[in-house]
């Protein structure tokens, strides 16, 4: 069977990087300027082409039957998980596609034994979907502690330290980039931390993998999470990996057993296990697409590229009256997700007024991430802009001239 036009985009690495070349596979960008990609991300044409052809050409379920479109979308659907091993340097561990990251994480949750006494140790940085899993264990006795951040928004490794020496930690879950502040966390450093004191460590890469190469056998990690809808794959799509196969499934069913007499299961080997129903077949399929899309652009270069137009951005926003920056200031630690507020508007205002008067779209609020506005003193939350591959420094001219324009006009 033919397959949809190849996934190779329009500034392969060895050429020179390119936006606005990047940006004819976006046809969505049209004549707004997106900056909300922190929330979801846009999918190029090799990508929405591979949901189209699997919907018109083969579309079956996969690990059931023998019949010939039932081969084919199992063989895709189960080379995608290979890709997505592949682009987080996952090969050895057991790559399992879920709906998103918040999913991902609430697995882990479910899926590991608890015992009363057991403590988990997650951040002030968190987004909710990786602080509620771990509090909703309280009822089975596992305690929360929940580690701070010093002026610069970096995790206060010391503190992080010493809970870890008063014992009884199974898990730390921490992100690996924060959604509201951009500012990344030294993941390694912190595997490091655990391994000593033999706990496991989940990373919620939901803001990372779409910014900067992530390679899980580097970073040191038991568990890696993200969205597949914020790396260019469709929405309804995410990604759990883990180290070993150590958890026990929590949604049990039809496609992830072995075979099944009156009174017992065996389960399934491999990511099977952990996918019960029918999974989405045509968005996983999709989502290797876009990774494959991403690897060929060069996750390298595109965490330069951001790293530039960050800069600038930061830059600019600070240089203008009335506006205050919530951002990494450090060069090297940080991703393009940049926080900022008005004086004297409400960030929801801001929002507004740069989709009605200059077709931004950014995002404002909270950003899922309560406990952190609280600790930043910010009860309206902050208005963010969120960059992609496909963001170009015109865009954060633009960007910076209208919020010069909304700040005058107070
Ligand atoms: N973790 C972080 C850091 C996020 O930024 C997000 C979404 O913005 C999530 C988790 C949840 O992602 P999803 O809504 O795809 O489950």
């Amino acid at each position: 069977m033919e397959t949809a036009r190849s996934c190779e985009p329009a500034s392969p690495a060895g050429k020179e990087f390119s936006a606005e070349e990047i940006r004819r596979d976006f046809p969505i960008l049209g004549d707004i300027i997106y900056l909300d990609n922190a929330a979801t991300s846009f999918s190029p044409e090799p990508v929405v082409e591979a949901l189209v052809e699997f919907e018109h050409r083969y579309r079956a379920n996969v690990g059931r039957g023998i019949h010939r479109l039932t081969q084919i979308a199992t063989q895709r659907y189960w080379h995608a998980h290979e890709k997505v091993a592949r682009f987080i340097g996952g090969e050895a561990g057991v790559t399992i596609f879920t709906k998103n990251t918040t999913e991902a994480i609430n697995m882990v949750a479910q899926g590991l034994s608890w015992k009363p006494g057991d403590r988990v140790v997650t951040t002030v940085l968190e987004h909710h979907s990786n602080l509620l899993p771990w509090r909703a264990l309280g009822k089975q006795g596992v305690s929360l502690d929940v580690i701070g951040i010093d002026a610069d928004y970096s995790l206060d490794l010391a503190a992080l330290e010493e809970t870890l020496e008063r014992g009884g930690v199974r898990l730390v879950a921490v992100t690996h980039a924060s959604n509201v502040l951009g500012v990344t966390t030294p993941v390694e450093e912190i595997a490091g931390m655990c391994q000593k004191h033999g706990a496991l460590l989940l990373v919620d890469a939901a803001q990372s993998l779409p910014h900067m190469p992530v390679d899980v056998s580097r970073l040191g990690c038991d568990f890696l999470c993200f969205s597949g809808h914020k790396v260019f794959g469709p929405t309804g799509t995410g990604v759990l990996w883990m180290r070993e196969a150590i958890l026990e499934p929590s949604v049990l069913g039809g496609g992830m057993v072995e075979s099944v007499t009156a009174e017992e299961f065996v389960p399934a080997e491999g990511y099977q296990r952990y996918e019960a129903g029918t999974p989405n077949v045509g968005g996983g399929i999709a989502l290797g697409v876009a990774v494959d899309y991403l690897s060929t652009i060069g996750m390298e270069r595109i965490h330069q590229y951001e790293e530039r137009l960050t800069a600038r951005l930061i830059e600019g926003l600070s240089r203008i009256e009335g506006v205050r920056v919530y951002a990494s200031r450090r060069a090297g630690s940080r991703i393009g997700v940049v926080s900022f507020t008005i004086d004297g508007l409400h960030p929801q205002e801001v929002a507004h007024l740069l989709d009605e008067e200059a077709d931004i779209l950014v995002r404002s609020g909270h950003h899922c991430c309560q406990p952190l506005m609280e600790h930043l003193g910010l009860p309206n939350g902050t208005v963010r802009a969120s960059l992609a591959a496909y963001t170009t420094e015109q865009e954060i001219d633009l960007l910076l001239a209208a919020v010069s324009e909304i700040s005058r006009g107070r």
